[in-house]
């Protein structure tokens, strides 16, 4: 990440704040270059805001939590019906922005535009989510019934990795439910997320019930401790994640922090061979491996040790380029430090005594010397205690563990700390049924590897993949965003039957 820098060495586009429906250019002196991983161009500057923009936003949010928690939910189902629309007919200029600044191909930028589309359209059909319950008659007379009620303003807070994605996990389905919000994007690659806020005015968003702030640990740090604040999502790192769940609860919000995975693909020699190998390349270096479900880790039980060559194979065919050219398969990562990062964690592997069968570190890319690229690299003879098995590498590197049984693989993957996927590779229905009970990981792929849910389930990583009882979007993140009021009622006919004053806690 580079350092923040002064305002004014060259006339780039500044990013403004989202206060109360107003573009503001925040009074900061910390900014912070936006730059194209593929070619360090330059290409906007991101304002690491003041606190006193902090509260502005958050002052806005609740005086709009005043009028909007009262507009009928069909008027804020219309609201999501236009976003979708509007993100459906602007999604391939979102998506060149996207890739230009977060480095994944078209294909890919698309994609993420698109799994974030689903949640608008999922939001749209608020009414039905957001009942409450009705018993009638629990005593003589008595009636109780759920209101499922917003809770104020709520806060988002986002990794780089899934730029349109994640941010619309978030503000629409805390917004449709009658919030108001507060986000603040990834720093290193805010300008597709500003490009979705944009249209969410479009489609009639009022004033102050999306707000937008940036910045790094300073703002997320007043977010976190601020007294309005009623809610916060995040998504990233595990250390990041687990700071802000303990700061705001400390400070009494609802936290949901979806943090970091290792997400094992366990690979039974009855599969589908070309079909598992497929998957397993695909999920393992597709964004460069930037994605919290990548297939980190590949599990072979028994004779599929035999497939390593077919997957070195596979993994050396891929092409690596800028995210914007035509047929690329692995795009950079995301920055100089992300790059750092992975090559060091790659020798690590080497020094550790894995073997390297794939190098990716000093790949090549003509027209993109600068570039941030790592080709894809794989290990075999990977042991647990390895850092390559033990960190998130967050890059094209795929690490493979043999065992002997599918018990062994299971005992494996449960004993990983990190929860957020995995995936069983099999044509057993035996199989796998066993590993859908006895694993202990909170989303599943049978002959799948990278098993998001659509927006009608929710997203359901576990253990230490996440903190806080529910999960993004569908069912779950409607009872994150709403409190429960449960109202007891009865109703008199008329004042002619006197059954006396009764002080036992008995309602008949
Ligand atoms: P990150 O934790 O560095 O950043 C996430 C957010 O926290 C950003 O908005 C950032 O500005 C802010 N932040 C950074 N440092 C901070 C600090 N010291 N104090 C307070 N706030 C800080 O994560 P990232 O690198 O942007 O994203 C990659 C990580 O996100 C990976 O670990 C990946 O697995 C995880 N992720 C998880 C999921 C999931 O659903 N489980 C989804 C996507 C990404």
């Amino acid at each position: 990440m580079n350092a923040p820098q002064s305002p004014n060495s060259t006339k780039v586009e500044q990013v403004k704040l989202l206060i109360d429906g107003q573009w503001v250019e925040s009074k900061t002196t910390e900014w912070r270059d936006i730059v194209n991983p593929a070619t360090q161009e330059v290409l906007a500057r991101v304002p690491f805001a003041t606190v006193e923009e902090v509260d502005a936003a958050v002052a806005a949010a609740q005086r709009a939590f005043q009028t909007w928690r009262n507009t009928p939910i069909g008027a804020r189902m219309r609201i999501m019906l236009k976003l979708q629309a509007l993100i459906r007919e602007h999604t391939k200029r979102i998506a060149q922005v996207l890739s230009a600044e977060q480095g994944k191909t078209l294909a890919d930028a698309e994609g993420d535009i698109f799994r974030g589309l689903e949640v608008v359209e999922h939001a749209a059909s608020i009414g039905t989510l957001q009942m409450g319950e009705f018993a009638e008659n629990v005593a003589g007379g008595v009636d109780t019934y759920t209101l499922r009620q917003p809770i104020g303003v709520c806060a988002g807070i986002t990794p780089f990795n899934f730029p349109a994605m994640i941010p619309l996990w978030m503000f629409p389905m805390a917004i449709v439910c009658g919030n108001t919000f507060v986000l603040k994007p990834s720093e290193q690659d805010p300008l597709s997320t500003m490009l979705l806020v944009e249209l969410a005015l479009e489609a009639g968003v009022p004033a102050g019930v999306l707000n937008v702030v940036h910045g790094g640990k300073q703002v997320v740090d007043a977010i976190c401790t601020h007294q309005d604040i009623k809610a916060i999502s995040f998504v990233g790192s595990t250390e990041v994640g687990t700071h802000v769940y303990n700061l705001g609860s400390q400070h009494g919000k609802r936290v949901q922090s979806m943090m970091g995975a290792k997400n094992h693909a366990v690979v039974l020699p009855d599969a589908n061979r070309t079909q598992t190998i497929n998957a397993l390349v695909g999920a393992a270096f597709g964004a460069a491996g930037q994605r919290c479900m990548a297939t980190s880790v590949a599990v072979l039980v028994g004779k599929a040790r035999e497939w390593l060559p077919d997957i070195k194979e596979a993994a050396s065919k891929l092409k690596v380029n800028a995210g914007c050219e035509p047929g690329t398969d692995v795009g950079p990562v995301v920055s100089k430090r992300a790059k750092e990062r992975v090559l060091g964690l790659i020798e690590s592997g080497i020094k550790e005594g894995a073997k390297l069968e794939l190098d990716g570190r000093d790949v090549k890319v003509p027209g993109y010397e600068q570039g941030n690229f790592v080709g894809p690299t794989l290990f075999s003879g990977v042991k647990t205690d390895m850092q390559v098995y033990t960190q998130e590498i967050f890059g094209p590197v795929l690490v493979t563990l043999e065992v002997d049984t599918l018990d062994e693989a299971i005992a494996l993957v449960n004993a990983n700390p990190f929860g957020n996927g995995t995936g069983l590779f099999t044509q057993s229905g035996a199989a796998a049924r066993k590993f859908q009970s006895e694993i202990d990981i909170g989303q599943v792929g049978i002959n799948i590897p990278i098993p998001v849910p659509v927006p009608f389930f929710s997203f359901t990583g576990s253990r230490g993949s996440k903190l806080g009882d529910l999960g993004p979007y569908g069912k779950q993140v409607v009872q994150f965003y709403t409190q429960t009021k449960t109202v007891t009622a009865r109703w008199f006919d008329d004042d002619s039957v006197n059954d006396g004053v009764n002080t036992t806690i008995s309602l008949r």
